[in-house]
């Protein structure tokens, strides 16, 4: 198949562009190789082309959020869902103190506020173990394989967070939840450390591609309208305060993470993933965005192009 060599050529055109820093916000994150460079694509049937650093491990970071809003969605449906969470794009970065007015409710689930509310839907049990396990054992069933919370990522981002559990006690005091806001903040912190590859990235959006069944185990992780669900969000709130320029260029429902990792998702057909630690002002990899818009140009891929 003429495919890898295409992507080692995308990989090749993009590696040039050296722009963005490395999140440091994290120190563990601080710590990225910045030069690391990955893509992966899977198709529904489960076929799997990448090139680059493909076996270089990394933590999820906020591409776990869809996932988890997805659990929730399925766990206690649609409709006590949106009362807890709506699903309007905020313009705003990603730790925004961005809640409602009256209500406190967080604006959509790919910002903090919205993803930690999320977190807190997984479970009665609000034990940071309990539902690190919980995610850690959804996001292997949707990878095809065992993964593993990295505790290194998840101690030394712990030691930083001091944002998140300002957001998460802002949303106990709206009675949006009544866990503990740090042990909420703490089980969010183990989602985020969740250790992945970029070939997982893609076997996770491939999954969302395929309507919810694993393309590889055929398991059926999500329900159709589950995934219908989470793509429409992350076609709004996906990309930080840069979703509207990545509908235009990119053409597809994303999802970016701080430690470098952008999927993508062409219902139907394709889970597409890429990885460079670098990232632009928006706080998305630079490099990522630069290859996505490759690909979206070079396969078609944007959704608002008639067939
Ligand atoms: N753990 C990160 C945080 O909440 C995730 C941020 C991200 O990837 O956008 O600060």
């Amino acid at each position: 198949s003429p495919i890898p060599d295409y992507l080692t050529e995308v990989l090749d055109t993009c590696t040039a562009d050296v722009s963005g820093t490395v999140a440091d916000y994290i120190p563990e994150l601080a710590a990225a190789d910045p030069d690391r460079f990955a893509v992966a694509l899977v198709t529904a049937d489960g076929t799997v082309y990448s090139a680059g650093d493909t076996e270089h491990a990394f933590s999820i970071q906020s591409i776990s959020k869809p996932f988890v809003y997805g659990m929730a969605l399925d766990r206690l449906g649609f409709d006590a869902v949106l009362e807890k969470i709506d699903v309007e794009p905020s313009g705003e970065a990603f730790n925004e103190i961005s809640l409602e007015h009256d209500s406190g409710r967080p604006l959509n689930p790919m910002i903090n506020a919205g993803a930690l509310t999320a977190h807190a839907l997984l479970s009665d049990d609000a034990s940071p173990h309990a539902r690190g396990e919980q995610v850690r054992s959804l996001f292997s069933d949707l990878a095809g394989h065992d993964l593993a919370i990295d505790e290194r990522v998840a101690a030394s981002e712990l030691t930083t967070t001091y944002r998140n559990i300002a957001i998460a006690n802002l949303l106990r005091s709206y009675e949006v939840f009544f866990d503990d806001p740090e042990d909420v903040v703490a089980g969010y912190v183990r989602q985020c450390s969740v250790s992945v590859t970029v070939t997982d990235l893609a076997m996770m959006a491939g999954t969302l591609a395929n309507g919810g069944i694993q393309p590889r185990t055929g398991a059926r992780v999500f329900s159709r309208p589950t995934v219908r669900q989470v793509l429409s969000v992350m076609a709004t709130c996906g990309m930080y305060d840069a979703a509207g320029d990545w509908l235009t260029t990119v053409g597809i429902p994303a999802k970016s993470g701080v430690s470098g990792g952008i999927i993508g998702i062409l219902p139907g057909q394709l889970g597409i993933a890429v990885f460079s630690p670098r990232l632009d002002r928006h706080g998305n990899s630079a490099r990522g965005v630069v290859a996505f818009e490759r690909l979206s140009h070079d396969m078609n891929l944007h959704l608002m192009d008639a067939p």
